[in-house]
């Protein structure tokens, strides 16, 4: 493989990686109820020499490993919480907690991160500048990302740059997918209630019907990708549920439509907003109901700095010249590390985590989910080797 001293002392520390991993995986936690999961990562910080700050973000917790040198301050990213899934894998390390699964793979991801707090840890005499290493809760859709910010984690000091993973186990290890520019999709939210009047479904006309509205209202905004955005985009406009009425034979008052926006691009994302909003309110019009529309925005598109990006895809070309590497990888997902992104520059890559040959296929979010844990010092390298590459790390980490 490779003689990089880095992967080979990531590959040293496997078991360590793998205990934190099983031991996560097996008392998994929702989104801001990552309690136990912060004060096992907060207690092996301490040990391991890291200044430790808690409650970041309501249960997140910040790690800072400050160098013996002048240099960048680095902020590296780790999400920590699970889902409201139930575990259907009967490993000897499945879920504990009836309901709740780590079936995103942020098990791994604190292994990672805390493996590379050890390393580091080991180096700190050769470290440069300052390493922040955030364990942030609740990156699930519920806003941890934001909460961290909030709390300080991009202050005193402020990072030079930021860096993010994630396991993907939609490609099997050996693979790497990296964009030098927008990789991940925008997602937002959207409401729409059509409010009418309700009646006998015998006597339609004494009524004003916002099922029948909020079916035209459906049909019309399927025009939006097709009609109001260039072919050459991307973009997806999903209605996620209907809600309205009780019976077969009574027109109800209103009708709720849900469903969610995806593009790579703020322009973009802004059109269809504008769009949606005009199409549902002037097909109500038309039809006499009224419309009321609201938006929340869930994460920003994920937009790497293509310059870290570049440098990125050229240390992991070398680290791993055997891998296969996505250097154009997009994907509609979302992420809430392009929050760090919006404010820091820096990038955010996936490491395929799949293998068929030990069954180990299932996507992210199945309750079947699991991966091959040799991604982890394959992660826990290319995240080193990218901090020496900024100049925090001054190991020689390759034999000539
Ligand atoms: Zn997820
Ligand atoms: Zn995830």
């Amino acid at each position: 493989m490779t003689e990089n001293k880095l992967f080979q002392l990531a590959n040293e520390n496997f078991n360590y990686s793998v205990s934190f991993r099983r031991d996560f995986h097996q008392h998994p936690e929702l989104g801001f109820q990552e309690i136990r999961t912060s004060e096992i990562i907060a207690k092996e910080l301490i040990n391991l020499n890291f200044e430790v700050k808690k409650n970041i973000g309501k249960t997140g917790v910040l790690g800072v490993l400050k160098g013996t040198s002048d240099g960048p301050t680095l902020l590296l990213r780790f999400d920590m919480d699970a889902l409201p899934i139930h575990e259907e894998n009967t490993s000897n390390f499945a879920s504990k907690n009836e309901g709740i699964m780590h079936a995103c793979g942020h098990d791994g991801h604190m292994a990672i991160g805390l493996t590379i707090a050890k390393i580091l840890s080991t180096f700190q005499d050769q470290l440069n500048g300052t390493i922040k290493i955030i364990f942030q809760p609740a990156e699930e859709g519920l806003g941890g990302a934001l909460a961290t910010i909030e709390d300080g984690v991009l202050e005193n000091p402020r990072p030079d740059y930021c860096l993010g993973l994630h396991i993907w186990n939609e490609k099997p290890l050996g693979w790497i997918g990296v964009n030098s520019g927008s990789m991940m999709a925008s997602a937002d939210t959207f409401e729409i209630i059509v409010n009418g009047k309700g009646g006998h479904g015998g006597l339609p006309h004494q009524a004003t019907d916002p099922i029948v509205c909020a079916a035209q209202i459906i049909s019309t905004i399927q025009t939006i990708v097709s009609r109001n955005i260039s072919p050459l985009d991307n973009a997806v406009v999903s209605f996620g549920s209907i809600k309205g009425g009780s019976t077969f034979n009574v027109i109800p008052d209103s009708v709720y439509l849900t469903g969610t926006i995806r593009t790579f691009d703020p322009q973009i994302r802004f059109e269809i907003i504008k769009h949606l909003e005009k199409i549902s309110k002037s097909v109500g019009d038309g039809m006499g109901c009224k419309i009321e529309f609201s938006l929340d925005e869930v994460t920003p598109a994920v937009i790497n700095n293509s310059k870290i990006a570049t440098d990125l895809q050229h240390v992991i070309q070398k680290l791993f010249p055997s891998f296969s590497v996505d250097l154009n990888f997009k994907t509609m997902g979302s992420e809430d590390f392009s929050y760090f992104l919006n404010k820091v520059p820096g990038c955010f890559y996936f490491v395929g985590s799949a293998n068929p040959d030990k069954n180990l296929i299932y996507g992210h979010h199945h309750p079947r989910f699991d991966f091959d844990e040799g991604v982890l010092p394959i992660a826990v390298a290319s995240l080193l080797c990218v901090i020496e590459e900024f100049g925090c790390l001054a190991i020689q980490s390759v034999d000539s």
